[in-house]
């Protein structure tokens, strides 16, 4: 651990709503690390341990996966971040927190650390848009990059237009997975909202745009909220 500040940003919004797209446009104009927890959780799929059939009893069916478990997983991760790169100045938050309690556990965490949060970015989507992006989204297995068969394709059909890689759909972007992950996202997540919002951290963006003016809106909330 070092004694650098440390930016800590959260983006938030439904499933679907754009936040990876968003992030992997805005984290290095902001100099921030994009952290998603299911990218990390996706990662462990990937590597056929132990560890990776438990993630899987709850991530195919789009329930979450334990707090205990969750949370291990990232401050790991962003322990480790820190000794790779000790003059991170940032880190931007995707799919944590997620419920009261993940959000307290982060309150906590940060507070042991002296930081707080510099702002929380919701990407405000209608429910009816979600399911169409979802179900049509791309995934890079290589780099992770997100492209949509009809909003966001890529150039040549099922090859990442970033590295080359090969594209796939998610197992978890099934309309009955998605119908249940919405579900529990309107029910547990969307209320510590009110957390961020009495912090007056909270910035809402309209999501329901085009990629380039949703990225450039979030860019010009966050510019001053981020010190480098
Ligand atoms: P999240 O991380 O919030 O679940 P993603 O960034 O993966 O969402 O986006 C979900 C799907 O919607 C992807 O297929 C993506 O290409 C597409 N998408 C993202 N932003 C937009 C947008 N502004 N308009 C149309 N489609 C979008
Ligand atoms: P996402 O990529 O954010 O849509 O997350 C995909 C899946 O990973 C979720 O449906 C959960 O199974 C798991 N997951 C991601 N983040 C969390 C979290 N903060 N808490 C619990 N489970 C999570």
């Amino acid at each position: 651990m070092t004694d650098q500040t440390v930016n800590y940003l959260i983006i938030v919004g439904p499933q679907g709503a754009g936040k990876g797209t968003q992030a992997a446009a805005v984290a290095p104009e902001l100099s921030l690390e994009h952290v998603a927890t299911g990218d990390l959780f996706r990662t462990i799929l990937k590597s056929e341990s132990e560890l990776g059939d438990e993630v899987r009893k709850y991530y195919d069916q789009g329930a979450l996966v334990p707090d205990e478990l969750t949370i291990r997983v990232l401050f790991a991760h962003i322990e480790r971040l820190q000794e790779e790169k000790p003059s991170l100045s940032g880190v931007l938050l995707d799919g944590f927190p997620r419920n009261a309690a993940q959000a307290a556990s982060l309150d906590e965490a940060l507070a042991e650390r002296g930081e707080s949060i510099s702002a929380v970015v919701l990407i405000d989507v209608p429910r009816d848009e979600l399911m169409k992006r979802l179900t049509g989204r791309l995934v890079c297995s290589s780099c992770g990059a997100t492209f949509h068969r009809e909003f966001n394709a890529p150039s040549k059909e099922g090859i990442c237009d970033k590295c080359g890689g090969e594209l796939f759909q998610r197992s978890d972007d099934t309309p009955e997975a998605v119908e249940k992950r919405l579900g529990i996202y309107y029910e547990q997540t969307e209320p510590i909202l009110d957390h961020y919002r009495e912090q007056g951290v909270l910035v809402t963006i309209d999501g329901n745009r085009e990629i380039d003016t949703v990225a450039q809106d979030i860019l010009l909330s966050l510019k001053e909220r981020v010190s480098n």
